[in-house]
C-alpha cells in the first residue's frame, strides 16, 4: 500500500519572517558586528555582514564571501556574470558548457575571482574527463559541482566518490536531492556541499512530468539539519522568485543560495537581446529544455530527466541592480529579526505560516518592481 506523509511541508510562499525586538536599532547599529573585511568585499555602504566563513568537512578548505550563487545554467553561469557576481564576494558556478580554451582565457584576465567559481560537470560519458581538462588548464580552480537530476542513484554516488578520489582537496559541491538521508549517504561519500531542490526551478517541469518532489522550504529546514549534524553544508538551489525567498531560505538553514531566474534577462545572462513590440527581451531556458538540447547538441540530454521549458523574458539591464535588490533585501531582514550577521539569520527565525504573501490590490498597475 502506498504510503502518505500527513507532515505538512512548506514552501517560500507558505511562509513570511516574524520580525522580532532586538537591540539593533538600525541597520547602522548592526555595524558593530561587521567583520572588517565585510565592507572591502562588498563594495557598499551597509552596515549588516553578509559574508560568511565556512570550513568544508571533507576538502578541508576555507570559504568567506557572500553565499548568493548563480546557478550553472547556460543563461545565468557565465564568466561575465561571475566577474559581476566576484566583486561582491559571491559565487557562480560555471555552466559545463565551455571550452577548456575560454576557460584558460578567462582564468588568465580573472585571477582574483577565481576563489569564487566552480566548474560544472554532469555524470555523464566525457563529462569527468572535461571537468579533469578544465581543471588541469585552470589549477586555481577550488571548487567542482556535480550536478544531476536526480541524486538519488547508485552511480550518482559513485561519481562522487570517483571525484573525491581524484580531487582530494577541492571542495565537492552535489546534487540535487531533497531529503536528509541522502544528505549524509552524499557528505560521507566525499562531498562538502549538498544541492538540495528537485522541482522548485523557475524554468523546470520535474513535477509537471514525473510528479516527483519537495516543497523547497522544509527540504531546505530538513537537510540543513542532516548536513550540519555532520559537518557538511547545503545549498537551496531554485525557487527564490524574490529577495524574500532567498532570506527565507538563509532563515531555514541554507549555508548558500543558488538562484537561476532571479539573475537571468541581464546584461551578464548570456544569449542574444531581441526586440518584440519594441521591448526588448532575452531567451531562458532549462538546462534539459529542448532550446538547450539542441543547442549543445545531445550534450545535455542526461542532465536534467525531466524536461525544463523555455521563457522570453524583458531584458533587465546589468545584474548589478538585481545585486542590490538582493542583498539589500536581505540585509533589512537580518534587520528585522535583530541578526546582526547574515550567520545568526537562521538562528533568528521563527517562520509563521501564512495564507498571503501580499496585497495584490494595484499588480495590474505597476510601474516597477
Ligand atoms: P530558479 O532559481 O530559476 O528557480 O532555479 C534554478 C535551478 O533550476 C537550477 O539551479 C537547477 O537546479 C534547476 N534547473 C535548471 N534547468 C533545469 C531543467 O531544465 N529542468 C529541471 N528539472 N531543473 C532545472
Amino acid at each position: 500500500m502506498p504510503r502518505v506523509d500527513n507532515d505538512i511541508k512548506l514552501d517560500f510562499k507558505d511562509v513570511l519572517i516574524r520580525p522580532k525586538r532586538s537591540t539593533l536599532k538600525t541597520r547602522a547599529d548592526a555595524s558593530r558586528f561587521r567583520l572588517s573585511h565585510g565592507r572591502q568585499h562588498d563594495g557598499t555602504n551597509h552596515n549588516v555582514n553578509l559574508q560568511r566563513s565556512f570550513l568544508f568537512r571533507n576538502s578541508g578548505q576555507e570559504y568567506t564571501g557572500i553565499p548568493v550563487m548563480a546557478a550553472n545554467m547556460d543563461t545565468v553561469g557565465t564568466f561575465d556574470m561571475a566577474k559581476a557576481l566576484g566583486k561582491h564576494s559571491m559565487f557562480t558556478c560555471i555552466h559545463k558548457h565551455y571550452p577548456v580554451e575560454e576557460w584558460r582565457e578567462f582564468a588568465g584576465q580573472n585571477k582574483d575571482i577565481l576563489q569564487y567559481i566552480a566548474a560544472s560537470s554532469g555524470t555523464g560519458q566525457g563529462d569527468l574527463s572535461k571537468l579533469c581538462a578544465i581543471l588541469e588548464a585552470v589549477p586555481d580552480i577550488r571548487y567542482i559541482c556535480v550536478d544531476v537530476a536526480n541524486g538519488y542513484s547508485e552511480h550518482f554516488v559513485e561519481f562522487v566518490r570517483e571525484v573525491r578520489k581524484k580531487f582530494p582537496q577541492h571542495t565537492i559541491m552535489a546534487g540535487n536531492v531533497v531529503t536528509g538521508e541522502m544528505v549524509e549517504e552524499l557528505v560521507l561519500s566525499g562531498a562538502d556541499i549538498i544541492k538540495v531542490g528537485i522541482g522548485p526551478g523557475s524554468v523546470c517541469t520535474t513535477r509537471k512530468k514525473t510528479g516527483v518532489g519537495y516543497p523547497q522550504l522544509s527540504a531546505v529546514i530538513e537537510c540543513a539539519d542532516a548536513a550540519h549534524g555532520l559537518g557538511g553544508h547545503i545549498i537551496s538551489d531554485g525557487g527564490c522568485t524574490c529577495p524574500g525567498d532567498v532570506a527565507k531560505a538563509f532563515g531555514a538553514g541554507a549555508d548558500f543560495v543558488m538562484c537561476g531566474g532571479m539573475l537571468a534577462g541581464h546584461t551578464e545572462s548570456g544569449g542574444e537581446i531581441v526586440e518584440k513590440n519594441g521591448r526588448k527581451m532575452k531567451l531562458f531556458y532549462g538546462m534539459s529544455s529542448a532550446t538547450a538540447m539542441k543547442k549543445h547538441a545531445g550534450g545535455v540530454a542526461e542532465y536534467r530527466a525531466s524536461e525544463g521549458k523555455t521563457v522570453e523574458i524583458e531584458y533587465r539591464g546589468d545584474v548589478e541592480v538585481t545585486i542590490q535588490d538582493i542583498l539589500g533585501g536581505l540585509r533589512s531582514t537580518c534587520t528585522y529579526v535583530g541578526a546582526g550577521k547574515l550567520k545568526e539569520l537562521s538562528r533568528r527565525t521563527t517562520f509563521i505560516r501564512v495564507t498571503q504573501q501580499l496585497n495584490e490590490i494595484f499588480t495590474p498597475f505597476t510601474k516597477e518592481h
